[in-house]
């Protein structure tokens, strides 16, 4: 078996979404669980469209998240590379000409259509005489070029979707030149494919049918066609792929909080057998990694659920994985992370703890005597609850009556870690202040 290689092929046409994303992950993993290469492919031949500021968008994007490249290349630098092949497919047959207007294009399917037959192009360019096109190029039309298909049954086991057949008689040939002389993104692609040594190609099922001509293009390079996977698309709540799904930004849901590897669990386990679970790193993420575990129906993506598994992922962080990113030491992270929704907000809960904060004293008299009666450090196991029996006997509250009052004077918060947790961590000098109304 050649070396693994694998390749995301973004066009930096718009900014990282979930669904590219999704897309470079499972290449990505795959590189990993086998061993091999990840490459980044910038298919920036649509130079209208195409933007310096997305391609430095996708490539932050990818590495925050951690999906890093070790090679990459740019498809608009090799425009030289694909005349040549092309040229050569000219010569051999494969590459024609075609001088059809999109307009006539368009009423040659209608025909087809209402005959009842598959809309597909009809290969007059290849009955044109000499005179024919003579006449056109006269007339200013400059020729399309079409990939001539070989007829037969193009097949191959996709690793999702497992055995795929085509008949070729019903695809069109694709058009791989426009009128105007640029390529449209087919065989370059598989060009770059065929160089670059890419094994194995993942990405999303709306390339199956270029996938069965892309085959074809291997082949008449004479280059081995890699493994495909093409992965069932994801759809939004309402059913069908939502303009706001497909555009549903990675760097909104960092700039919110989502944490890269939420992202990435949720992502690589979204429509498989597997429940969502949270991976805190990439390697064994990618060890998990099965595709035959995907399911054929589009997985519902859904981004309040995204939103809820980020909580529980960081509310399970364990100190390790955040230590670079937060000013706190184990025992403060542990105390508190079960009530974060992002690793920043523990900023909140270190400020709450170790900064003067004006207290809010709802219970004058429960809280004074609260003070009074605040055990003397150190403090163990036991302190907080003989300190609570003690209160609730000295003030007779109780429940919410007790304990509200007492968090509003100790953390001016509505809700939070557990007390007993807090205490401690705060120091017995800072709560008995605090519980005097003094800021502290
Ligand atoms: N640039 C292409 C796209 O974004 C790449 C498709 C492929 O993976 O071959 O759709």
């Amino acid at each position: 078996m050649p070396d693994v290689k694998v390749r995301f092929a973004p066009s930096p046409t718009g900014h990282m979404h979930i669904g590219n994303t999704r897309t470079a992950l499972f290449n990505w993993l795959l590189a990993r669980k086998l061993g091999g290469r990840f490459m980044l492919r910038i298919d920036d031949t649509d130079r209208e469209r195409s933007r310096a500021e997305y391609e430095q968008s996708l490539r932050e994007v990818l590495t925050w998240l951690g999906l890093t490249w070790e090679e990459e290349a740019r498809q608009s630098a090799r425009m030289a590379r694909y005349d040549e092949v092309v040229a050569r497919l000219k010569a051999e047959g494969r590459v024609y000409a075609c001088y059809e207007t999109a307009e006539e294009l368009e009423v040659m399917r209608k025909r087809l259509l209402s005959r009842g037959l598959p809309p597909i192009y009809d290969r007059s360019a290849l009955k044109l005489t000499a005179e024919e096109i003579a006449a056109y190029e006269k007339e200013g039309r400059r020729p399309h070029y079409r990939f001539k298909l070989s007829p037969g049954l193009i097949e191959w086991d996709d690793m999702v979707r497992g055995p795929v057949h085509y008949d070729a008689a019903n695809l069109a040939d694709p058009v791989i030149i426009r009128a105007d002389g640029s390529y449209l993104y087919h065989l370059p692609s598989v060009i770059d494919d065929a160089d670059f040594g890419i094994t194995h190609i993942i990405r999303g099922e709306d390339h199956v049918t270029n996938t069965a001509a892309q085959i074809q293009m291997f082949e008449a390079l004479g280059a081995p066609v890699p493994s495909f996977a093409h992965l069932p698309l994801l759809t939004g709540k309402e059913g069908k792929l939502s303009k706001r799904l497909g555009s549903l930004g990675v760097r909104e849901l960092r700039a919110e909080g989502t944490e890269a590897m939420a992202i990435c669990s949720f992502l690589a386990k979204l429509g498989t057998s597997e429940a969502i679970e949270p991976f805190y790193d990439l390697d064994s993420l990618a060890q998990s990694l099965d595709l035959s575990r995907l399911g054929r129906s589009q997985p519902k993506f859904d981004e309040a659920e995204l939103k809820l598994f980020n909580t529980r992922f960081v509310r399970s962080l364990p100190f390790a994985r955040v230590k670079d990113r937060v000013n706190c030491d184990e025992a403060f992270w542990n105390a508190v992370r079960g009530n974060l929704e992002t690793v920043a907000g523990i900023a909140e809960w270190e400020k709450i703890c170790h900064q003067k904060l004006k207290p809010v004293i709802e219970d004058k008299a429960l809280t004074d005597s609260a003070a009074g009666l605040l055990p003397p450090e150190p403090w163990d196991e036991t302190t907080y609850n003989s300190w609570v029996e003690a209160l609730k006997t000295a003030t007779d509250r109780r429940g919410k009556a007790l304990f509200h009052p007492l968090r509003k004077a100790i953390t001016a918060a509505e809700t939070g870690p557990e007390l007993k947790v807090l205490l401690p961590l705060i120091g017995r000098c800072r709560v008995c202040n605090r519980l005097k109304g003094l800021e502290a």
